[in-house]
């Protein structure tokens, strides 16, 4: 395992710069608080001079209007980064805990995800029409502006670059704000864009913060065009509160309550692992986490079974081990807070079927919690309704598939959701019938470039990944011109 000391500085109108007041604060591992390094804490004050670079960058064409220029660029920042995938994949286990696995798979992930960028950059077309002989339309999309980009802890490589590749490659400028958890493997990913060959100063902006000042800034100041946030839905309604009075655009991607409907003809005792896995993801700290298990009641028993047996199987440790499936949460105030809503839930469940808690031994000094199951059949409760963000699973029964559809739809939020079974028609219709962004068959938790990715209903507003995504840094203009004819 690498265990360097890495520090990190803002990075403002192309330089690494200290915070103003000159505050530092420390990236603590959650498998047992050991330091990771240091990064420079900002405030309002380094905030603003990143927007003004931001802002000073894209008043001149040579990236807003240079397509060619941002696709080179980000390939040659998708090459850098390959080169040292595996100390980014050790770094963002220690920072966030999650298993070398899965961080080799989100570094790999991220990489790819730049370079499909990269190719979008040449192709976002507008288009042009005669409306009446001799006068012309011509559709233009133009970037946005300058776009701020609020970026979470649990997936922090891929969710950074979902947001940033699309405002870089539509010709946007940039200031990120990491979360102050995983500051330093944001800077490094973004160290690289940095020093690529032909990336003027300015479009690229880093403030990292302990606390929201920097964040509050980008929300309320008139010089950013776009907000790009990934969190929780109360930090998502502040933000769009906030941004009313400048009338920005804004990407919301923020919670969720997935559900995964399990009919009657799947074999149980090959998707229980699967949803048992798919349910402890980072340690049940990823949005489309698998959180309710709905199955049909002639199966029920047996599910119940095979998902405490493969839930209990499951290796919990240190990320960097090899062979583990599960880390720690994120930090204290977290697992606390997590651990309290789990303890209520047991008091108030049907059934407690696997009792997790917090580990002892040699992951004391760690924020490590063993994975929960209980059985419930009021979709009301409290914990069949709230994102409870770390490992704790539902267990509901249901007895056709109006039901299964009508339980799975209740709730506020619409992020993602998985249906089993082997019947093509039913999985459709069902697919169809489920109000979410994300209805996988007979999988869960796939989400790459390609497909674009949000929620209906409270779980968010625009798309990332995928095409679509272009669509939150650009603006469209309508250039009238009267030719006349020949
Ligand atoms: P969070 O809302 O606490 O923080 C997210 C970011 O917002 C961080 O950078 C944080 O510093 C910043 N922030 C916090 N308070 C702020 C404020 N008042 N004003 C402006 N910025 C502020 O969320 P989190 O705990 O880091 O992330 C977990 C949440 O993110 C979960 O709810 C999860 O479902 C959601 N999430 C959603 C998706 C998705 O694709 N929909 C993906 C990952 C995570």
């Amino acid at each position: 395992m690498n265990t360097e000391t890495v520090n990190a500085q803002n990075l403002i109108d192309g330089e690494w710069v200290p915070a103003a007041n000159g505050d530092t604060a420390t990236s603590i591992n959650p498998s047992d608080q050991s330091s990771v390094g240091t990064f420079a804490a900002g405030g309002r004050e380094d905030a603003r001079a990143a927007i003004r670079a931001a802002a000073d960058a894209f008043e001149r064409p040579e990236w807003a209007q240079n397509p060619r220029l941002r696709q080179m660029v980000m390939l040659r920042w998708a090459d850098r980064l390959e080169r040292r995938t595996e100390f980014l994949a050790q770094l963002l286990t220690r920072e966030n805990g999650k298993v070398i696995a899965q961080s080799r798979g989100e570094i790999a992930g991220a990489i790819s995800e730049i370079r499909y960028y990269a190719g979008l950059a040449r192709h976002i077309p507008g288009h042009v029409l005669e409306a009446e002989p001799g006068v012309f339309s011509t559709m233009l999309k133009e970037p946005a502006g300058v776009a701020g980009i609020i970026v979470p802890w649990n997936a922090p490589a891929v969710l950074l670059i979902r947001s940033i590749t699309p405002a870089l490659a539509a010709g946007c400028t940039t200031v990120v704000k990491p979360a102050p958890q995983t500051a330093l493997l944001n800077a490094e990913l973004l160290r690289d864009l940095h020093e690529a060959e032909g990336l003027p100063k300015g479009v690229l902006n880093v403030v990292a913060e302990t606390g929201h000042a920097v964040a509050q800034e980008l929300v309320a100041s008139p010089d950013v065009s776009v907000i790009s946030f990934t969190g929780s839905n109360e930090t998502g309604k502040r933000i769009m509160m906030d941004a009313a009075a400048t009338m920005k655009k804004l990407s919301l991607e923020l919670g969720g309550k997935s559900c995964c409907l399990v009919f009657e003809d799947a074999d149980i005792q090959q998707v229980a692992p699967l949803i048992a896995h798919a349910a402890v993801i980072i340690s049940g700290q990823q949005c489309t986490a698998a959180r309710r298990v709905l199955v049909h009641a002639s199966r029920f028993a047996e599910m119940k079974a095979a998902l405490k047996n493969a839930l209990e199987g499951l290796q919990i440790g240190s990320g960097t081990v090899a062979g583990m499936h599960m880390g720690p949460l994120i930090d204290e105030t977290s697992m606390t807070k997590v651990n309290a809503r789990i303890e209520q839930a047991l008091d108030q469940c049907d059934e407690v079927i696997l009792r997790g808690g917090r580990l002892g031994g040699d992951l004391s000094s760690g924020y490590f919690l063993a994975p929960t199951l209980v059985a419930h059949r009021d979709t009301g409760a409290f914990f069949c309704q709230e994102e409870i963000f770390g490992p704790f699973v539902v267990l509901e029964s249901f007895d056709n598939e109006k039901e299964a559809v009508q339980r799975a739809n209740h709730t506020d939020y619409g992020l993602s959701a998985s249906v089993w079974t082997n019947d093509g028609a039913r999985a459709l219709r069902v697919a169809r019938a489920l109000r979410n962004g994300t209805v996988w068959i007979n999988d869960h938790n796939k989400l790459y470039a390609e497909a674009e990715t949000g929620g209906y209903r409270r779980s968010g507003v625009g798309r990332l990944h995928g095409y679509e995504a272009l669509n939150d840094f650009v603006e469209i203009k309508h250039i009238y011109q009267k030719a006349g004819v020949v």
